[in-house]
């Protein structure tokens, strides 16, 4: 690696450091952009080592199945977390429930235990379950099948990217959960391979996502299809007019629970890195992840093919780096996911919807190597590092 090593000083770039210093153009060489680059740097918030969440619920003591409550404390769920305490017991009471909730907030499994509780008295009911992204589907299938171990409860996880043929299979045996993406249960909704009959739940999980991916139609179209009476349980990061009009249409006098105050520590120090003219992005990148502390680190590019160059340009130079990309099929996706999260690899380089909904902890660093396309990814975007009140550092290259 050594011919590429340059410190920070001798390759001429820069940290920002302050709004908007500098004197090149602020859109650089994407002429596209509309962000200002003032925008990507923010000091994180002191963190204040905040007293342990005191909960009112606890799991030893629920009214719910034995064998569920066995499962919950052998996760070694002890506490629960603010969302799963505000929302649990409203949720087995029958209450339609509203969460404005990230990932990491405990949300899977604040809707999976009320629904499974149900489900296990009532075992021909089933939950739709409709996710904006094909690893969020498998993470919440993971959640559901150590929750429900040792129960008769069956799930079909419906995503896009794989065959359509197993899916289809799977349906015709019975099954308590349908975990999806929404253009695919629609298309097995439209082919009659999934039938919405004795659907009682359904869940909508980062619906800002599914917003932003331009599937709210097919969400409204969805949740139409399931029958009434149901629960619904809907969550979202963040809400804008056209979610609040989905939730008035549909929501029952829910509960709403928004855990943002006790959410709100920006613990995500962010900063650019300046690119001098005749310096390459990869240089920079390579003199960046030799430094210290950069452990585990998240890339993001914006194309699939420029993604794909980045990952196989680290491998030349001797790093230990993965990708996902949209070109990938999902169990390549998954391995290299894996791989990440598991430290066999501490790079991963990856496209916005690739990585949605992932949950890795102790990501150390997010390196934007291209500007996201809106705020909204790039909020996405950082949010995988600082997790948990845990430091983090995003740094966007701007050109
Ligand atoms: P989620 O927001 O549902 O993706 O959950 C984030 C992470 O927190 C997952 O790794 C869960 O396994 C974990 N988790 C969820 N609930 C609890 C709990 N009550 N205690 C400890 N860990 C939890």
């Amino acid at each position: 690696m050594g011919q590429y090593y340059n410190s920070q000083k001798s390759r001429g770039f820069s940290r920002g450091g302050g709004r908007g210093r500098g004197g090149r153009s602020n859109y650089g060489r994407f002429s596209g952009n509309t962000i200002h680059e003032s925008f990507f740097i923010k000091k994180a918030d002191e963190i204040i080592e905040e007293e342990a969440y005191v909960s009112e619920m606890k799991f030893e003591t629920l009214d719910i199945n034995a064998v569920l409550k066995q499962n919950i404390l052998k996760k070694g769920y002890t506490n629960p977390t603010p969302i799963q305490d505000k929302a649990i017991i409203p949720a087995l009471q029958g209450k339609d429930v509203v969460g404005v909730a990230k990932t990491g907030s405990g949300k899977t499994a604040a809707f999976l235990i009320p629904i499974i509780n149900k489900i296990l008295a009532n075992p021909s009911e089933k939950a739709l379950i409709i996710v904006p992204t094909r690893e969020l589907a498998v993470q919440i299938s993971v959640e559901l099948k150590s929750l429900a171990q040792g129960t008769s409860i069956n799930s079909v996880v419906c995503i896009g990217g794989t065959g359509l043929g197993p899916q289809i299979k799977s349906l015709r045996y019975p099954h308590n959960f349908i975990i999806a993406t929404p253009g695919r249960i629609k298309d097995l909704i439209e082919r009659r391979a999934a039938s919405m009959q004795n659907v009682k739940y359904v869940v909508l999980d980062e619906v800002d996502r599914m917003f932003d991916m331009g599937f709210g139609k097919d969400v409204a179209f969805l949740v139409d299809k399931v029958p009434t009476p149901r629960q619904n349980f809907f969550f979202s990061a963040t809400l804008s007019s056209n979610i609040e009009q989905l939730f008035a249409k549909y929501l029952v006098n829910p509960i709403k629970i928004d855990i943002k105050t006790t959410d709100g520590i920006n613990t995500i120090e962010q900063d650019i890195v300046r690119i001098p003219k005749a310096v390459k992005k990869i240089d920079i990148l390579h003199d960046l992840l030799i430094k210290e502390g950069f452990n585990k680190v998240l890339v993001f590019g914006r194309t699939k093919h420029g993604v794909k160059d980045t990952h196989q340009e680290l491998v030349n130079r001797g790093f230990k780096a993965d990708s996902i990309h949209g070109n990938k099929t999902q169990a390549q996706r998954q391995k290299s996911l894996n791989a990440f999260k598991e430290n066999k690899v501490n790079i991963l380089v990856a496209t916005d919807v690739a990585a949605r909904g992932i949950d890795v902890m102790d990501i150390t660093h997010v390196i934007n190597f291209d500007i996201p396309a809106t705020k909204e990814d790039y909020t996405h975007r950082i949010g995988r590092t600082g997790r948990a009140n845990k430091k983090g550092t995003a740094l966007t290259f701007v050109e």
